[in-house]
């Protein structure tokens, strides 16, 4: 049985990009644009999953 990256947990919720900027439309005043990041609630920002209190439903 074949193991599919056996050591590298990363977040389903996010799949890896566990931080996304995205763009407010607004500026700032010396010119350059607003973000706002948001971190997977998953993963709290990681990436990656949390080893304990990990229940896998299902499957
Ligand atoms: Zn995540």
């Amino acid at each position: 049985m074949p193991q599919h990256a056996p050591n590298k947990r990363v977040c389903r919720d996010c799949d890896g990009f566990a931080t996304a900027a995205i763009t407010t439309g607004t500026r700032h005043t010396d010119g350059t644009r607003a973000t706002l990041r948001v971190s997977c609630p998953a993963c709290k920002g990681t990436g990656r999953t949390a080893l304990a209190g990990v229940v896998r439903a299902g499957r």
